[in-house]
C-alpha cells in the first residue's frame, strides 16, 4: 500500500514532565515523501525515556516517547520502494541525513539533522504526522515507539533478517547497539585486553557482551544489585564486584594489577565516572556511555592524561552507524552469539506502561519491553 489515510492509533503520551504517561488515541497522518508507516510490534523502555519524563533534557510536549522500536512496514510514502511493505524493521533515532559534515565523515551518530529533529520533535519537513484533536503532538527523535503505529523517515526503518523475536530485537534500536559497539568499534577492544564495566543495566550488560564477543579478558562487572551481577556473569563477565563491599577500584586492581585497559561507565553518574577513571591503567581508556542530565560536571586529574596518556572517550550510541551496525548485531542475535533473551526480564502491554516505567526506575528489572501486537 502507498500512503493511505489518517489513522487512529493508541499511544503513550507525555503531556507534562514528571507525570505518568497517558494512554490515548491520536491521529497519525499518512507517510509523506521518503517516509514509511510502521506497525510496531515491541518497544524497549530505555533509561533515556525516564530522563525525558523527568525533564532532564528539554523536549517539546506533548510527545509520544519510546525509541527502541521493532515493527513491520505497513505503507510507504512517495519516493519509497513499495516492495518495502511487509519488511520487518528496527527503528533508529539516528537516520543519517547523508549531507552534513558528520554524515559525510561517517559519523552519522552525530548527524546535525538528527540532533535538530530531537530538539524540535518534528520530522524532516518541519511538521509532525501526529496530532490529537487537531493539536500538534511531537515525535521523539523520529521514532516514538510507545505506540501501535509510527510514521518515520524511510531510512530510520532498518530492515532485519526474517524471523527474529520483535520483543528481543527491539533492543537493537538503542541500548544494545550502544553498549556492544562502544566496546567493539569505538574503543576497539582487542582479545585478552582487560575490561571493567561500571553499571549492569541494559547498556552495561551489552558492553559486557561486546567484551565477550571480542574475547576481552578479564571482563569485570561492577554493580551493587546481586541479580545484575549474576546476569553479568551469565552474559560474559568473568568477575563481578559489589561496590558496596568496598572501593571497587581496589578490587579491580587486585584482579588486574595497575588497572584495566578499558573502563566503561554505563550509568551517567559523575562519581562512578571518576571511579572508572581511577580503575583505568596507564595508557588506558575510560569510556563514558551513560548519559547524565544536561549540565552535569565531572572532574578528572589532568596530570594523568598528560603524563600517562590516559584517554577519556565520550560516546553517543556507542559511535555506531545504525544502518550498518544494527543488521550486523541482528545477525549475531540470529546466530545465538548475542544473548538478548537473558536481558529481557519483563514484558508489559502498552496499557501497563506506567507500571513498566516504575519497574525500570526501581532498578529491580533487566530490560523491560512493551509488547504491541
Ligand atoms: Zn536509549
Ligand atoms: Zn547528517
Amino acid at each position: 500500500m502507498i500512503g493511505g489515510g489518517t489513522l487512529r492509533t493508541q499511544v503513550a503520551i507525555l503531556t507534562a514532565y514528571q507525570q505518568p504517561l497517558e494512554i490515548v488515541e491520536v491521529d497519525l497522518a499518512p507517510p509523506k515523501h521518503d517516509e514509511v508507516l510502521v506497525r510496531l510490534l515491541a518497544s524497549g523502555i530505555c533509561h533515556s525515556d525516564l530522563s525525558l519524563i523527568a525533564g532532564a533534557w528539554p523536549i517539546p510536549l506533548p510527545m509520544v516517547l519510546g525509541h527502541e522500536g521493532s515493527g513491520v512496514i505497513e505503507a510507504v510514502g512517495p519516493g519509497v520502494d513499495p516492495a518495502r511493505v511487509g519488511e520487518q524493521v528496527i527503528l533508529t533515532f539516528a537516520p543519517a541525513c547523508g549531507r552534513c559534515r558528520y554524515c559525510l565523515a561517517g559519523r552519522v551518530n552525530l548527524c546535525v539533522e538528527v540532533a535538530a529533529g530531537f530538539e524540535t520533535g518534528q520530522l524532516r519537513d518541519g511538521t509532525t504526522r501526529l496530532s490529537r484533536n487537531g493539536d500538534t503532538v511531537y515525535h521523539l527523535a523520529f521514532v516514538s515507539s510507545f505506540a501501535h503505529h509510527a510514521v518515520v523517515p524511510a531510512n530510520a526503518a532498518i530492515p532485519l533478517p526474517a524471523g527474529l523475536d520483535p520483543t528481543l530485537c527491539c533492543l537493537l534500536g538503542c541500548g544494545v547497539t550502544t553498549g556492544v559497539v562502544a566496546v567493539t568499534k569505538l574503543a576497539n577492544v582487542r582479545p585478552a585486553e582487560p575490561v571493567a564495566v561500571f553499571g549492569c543495566g541494559g547498556v552495561g550488560l551489552s558492553a559486557i557482551q561486546g567484551a565477550r564477543l571480542v574475547s576481552a579478558y578479564p571482563i569485570i562487572a561492577v554493580d551493587p544489585v546481586p541479580f545484575k551481577r549474576e546476569m553479568a556473569i551469565r552474559l560474559g563477565a568473568t568477575h563481578a564486584i559489589d561496590p558496596s563491599d568496598g572501593d571497587p577500584v581496589v578490587a579491580i586492581q587486585t584482579i588486574v594489577p595497575g588497572g584495566v585497559d578499558f573502563a566503561f561507565e554505563a550509568i551517567g553518574n559523575p562519581a562512578v565516572a571518576a571511579q572508572a577513571f581511577a580503575a583505568t591503567a596507564t595508557g588506558g581508556t575510560t569510556v563514558l556511555i551513560g548519559q547524565p542530565a544536561v549540565g552535569v560536571q565531572a572532574s578528572f586529574p589532568v596530570y594523568d592524561l598528560t603524563q600517562f596518556e590516559h584517554r577519556i572517550l565520550g560516546t553517543h550510541i556507542g559511535g555506531a552507524t545504525p544502518a550498518l551496525d544494527v543488521p550486523k548485531l541482528a545477525t549475531l542475535l540470529a546466530a545465538g552469539k548475542l544473548d538478548l533473551a537473558t536481558m529481557v526480564t519483563h514484558r508489559f502491554r502498552l496499557e501497563q506502561i506506567n507500571e513498566a516505567i516504575a519497574l525500570v526506575s526501581s532498578g529491580e528489572a533487566g530490560r523491560v519491553v512493551i509488547e504491541l501486537q
